[in-house]
């Protein structure tokens, strides 16, 4: 993908509340216009990177690109899973992303359980993958400056 490294900023908005919490994997949200802005070449599927709410710290992060069901599969919507413990929700907040990696397609489960194991199989591959020292270096060099920076989408 010719696209990657790939920084986004955006507001967390709220989703469609399908409960992302109760199965212990919260997802925020961006809104539609920081979607519409990926490049065409991203396409939909699961990836890691780099991610920070505001001003804070920057953590290892899965996304996941999908088509976005409530616009009838024609619109993207993009959920960012911070591998991070946080004391409070973050709606509202600006969250700052660098996708750096693809992990693998869309795909559907036959149970909530097989859904589970395959985002927990994501979040230890992305773990080990951005300790790649390329990695390690974008998050150290890069993503604190692209964001300095840049005006992203408004913010
Ligand atoms: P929604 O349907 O509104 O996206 P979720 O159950 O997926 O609800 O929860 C997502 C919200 O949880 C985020 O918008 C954010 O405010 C909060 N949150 C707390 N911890 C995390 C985390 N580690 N990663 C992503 N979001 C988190
Ligand atoms: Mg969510």
């Amino acid at each position: 993908m010719r696209s990657l490294p790939f920084f986004c900023r955006g507001q967390v908005v709220r989703g469609f509340g399908r409960g992302s919490k109760q199965l212990g994997i919260p997802t925020a949200n961006f809104p539609e216009q920081v979607v519409d802005n990926l490049p065409a070449d991203v396409s939909t599927g699961i990836y890691y990177g780099w991610a920070s709410v505001g001003s804070g710290e920057v953590h290892k992060m899965v996304v996941s690109i999908g088509w976005n069901p409530y616009y009838k599969n024609v619109k993207k919507s993009m959920q960012t899973h911070i591998i991070h413990t946080f004391k409070e929700d973050f709606y509202g907040e600006i969250l700052n992303v660098a996708i750096v990696g693809y992990l693998r397609p869309e795909k559907n489960f036959d149970s909530l359980e097989s859904l589970i194991s395959a985002i927990q199989g994501d979040i230890e591959e992305a773990k080990k993958q951005l300790d790649l020292p390329e990695h390690l270096k974008l998050k150290d060099d890069n993503f604190s400056q692209v964001f300095k920076s840049k005006i992203m989408n408004g913010h």
